[in-house]
């Protein structure tokens, strides 16, 4: 009797959660706004701007979705890109900060706020666009082209940034650090999602490498002339398994053995483990980083070994700052399509992940809301959120999210005091944040 296959995790958890989850999202209620945003005129313009647009937008998403391309080499889905914006009159840069594949389009400079669309385009290796990011490239198009139709009229100024390598590469900060985002007030993107949220907690997130340096030796002839850097990665792996107990809850350290040796009569002189740790705010991941730090010069301490620790080969991923401000303004706006997007705390604050925009938001007002493209049990990164992601929910998804975020846009610009609220609310929570130094 052979016992090869895997003991099948048991599902009753996730199900009680699946129930639990839709009774609260029956009889939960979108966020309401307290500010008026555009007016009548502006918002019809906007919404006839997007709509004339929606097949266009449409034909983007699936060309995008046939045609996935991974963080940094998404040159062919940013040319299609800058081909429609430029289609529309608009004059398009691609290549900025540093990044070939970054794109940066907008209204005329003047000196009213200016807040940026965000597109990402980046897919998933062997899983094509298992994050729908070509929802999220398309929606962002036709946001910047439902805005530019009213910012000038308004005194303000819409960008569209494309940001590569969301996936990994943290694009945005790239480009923050090169200045892209200097003259920017505001920044607003869509995520697609199982669920309509307006405000959704996304992780910090870090990596971390520990290299342990130990002595070679004949495992058998002379094993007391070695020092084992394998014992030294599996004495940090277990203790970092000791330490999630104690860790919050929403805390997430997952990890894996890169180096381990070569042969076993010989004892290995080098062994590597790779970890990600991610952290509901921007403090707790900086304890948890403290935390794995000794760890590993606990687990060489006791192996007679040394030990190297290599930060964030790509850049630290910030956790998501909400703006309550803005998201009532896109729940306001996309209740008009037909959708209600949740607030947070319904949808499991766990089911979730982490992106670069979280940099973003912690330097200036960001909104990230979620779109429903599946039912409510797909996860992402899934063949099965990549199938959504290119369907008519997609598509439909792509209309409405460009609605919402033209429609936001002209709200932000049009508003003194939404916007004097948006940026009083970013200052009470800390104001901006010193993103490239925090973690040194
Ligand atoms: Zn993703
Ligand atoms: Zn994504």
């Amino acid at each position: 009797m052979t016992h090869a296959a895997p003991v099948p995790p048991d599902d009753s958890h996730l199900r009680s959660l699946i129930e639990a989850t839709a009774d609260a999202v029956a009889a939960a209620e979108p966020l309401s706004s307290d500010y008026a945003g555009a007016d009548a005129e502006t918002r019809a313009a906007v919404e006839e701007e997007v709509r004339s647009r929606a097949d266009e937008l449409v034909a983007l998403s699936q060309d995008l979705h046939a045609h996935p391309e991974e963080g940094f080499a998404e040159h062919r889905s940013v040319g299609a890109l800058a081909e429609l914006l430029r289609a529309h009159g608009h004059e398009v840069t691609v290549g900025l900060g540093g990044l070939d594949t970054a794109l940066r389009t907008g209204t005329p400079n003047n000196d009213g706020p200016h807040i940026a669309v965000l597109s990402e385009y980046d897919a998933l290796p062997g899983l094509g666009h298992g994050c729908g990011h070509n929802v999220i490239c398309t929606a962002g198009a036709g946001g910047f082209l439902g805005a530019a139709a009213v910012a000038e009229r308004l005194g303000g100024r819409v960008s569209l940034v494309g940001t590569p390598a969301e996936e990994g590469g943290g694009g945005k900060e790239t480009l923050a650090r090169a200045g892209v985002f200097d003259d920017v007030d505001a920044v607003i993107m869509l995520h697609p999602f199982s669920h309509d949220i307006a405000l959704h907690p996304f992780l910090g997130r870090r990596q971390l490498e520990m290299v342990f340096h130990g002595v070679g030796a004949h495992a058998s002839a002379q094993p007391f002339m070695g020092r084992n850097a394998l014992d030294a990665a599996v004495a940090a792996y277990q203790g970092v398994s000791a330490l999630r107990q104690q860790l919050p809850s929403s805390d997430r350290v997952h990890g894996i053995f890169t180096d381990g040796g070569a042969r076993p009569n010989v004892i290995p002189a080098r062994a590597a483990l790779l970890f990600y740790l991610r952290s509901a705010n921007p403090d707790t991941l900086r304890d948890l980083a403290g935390r794995m730090t000794a760890i590993a010069h606990g687990a060489a301490e006791m192996t007679g070994c040394g030990v190297e620790l290599h930060w964030d080969a790509q850049p630290a991923y910030l956790p998501i700052r909400f703006n309550t401000t803005l998201a009532g303004r896109w729940s306001v706006n996309q209740q008009g399509t037909g959708r209600k997007p949740l607030p947070p705390g319904i949808v499991p604050e766990f089911l979730t992940g982490s992106t670069d925009l979280g940099n973003l938001s912690f330097r200036m007002p960001a909104l990230h809301p979620m779109i429903a493209v599946s039912g409510p049990t797909v996860a992402l990164h899934t063949k099965e959120f990549a199938d959504a992601a290119g369907s008519p929910t997609g598509d439909q998804a792509v209309v409405d999210g460009a609605l919402g975020l033209a429609l936001t846009v002209a709200d932000y610009l049009a508003d003194a005091e939404l916007r004097q609220a948006v940026h009083d609310e970013f200052e009470a929570a800390g104001g901006a944040l010193d993103v490239p130094s925090f973690f040194d």
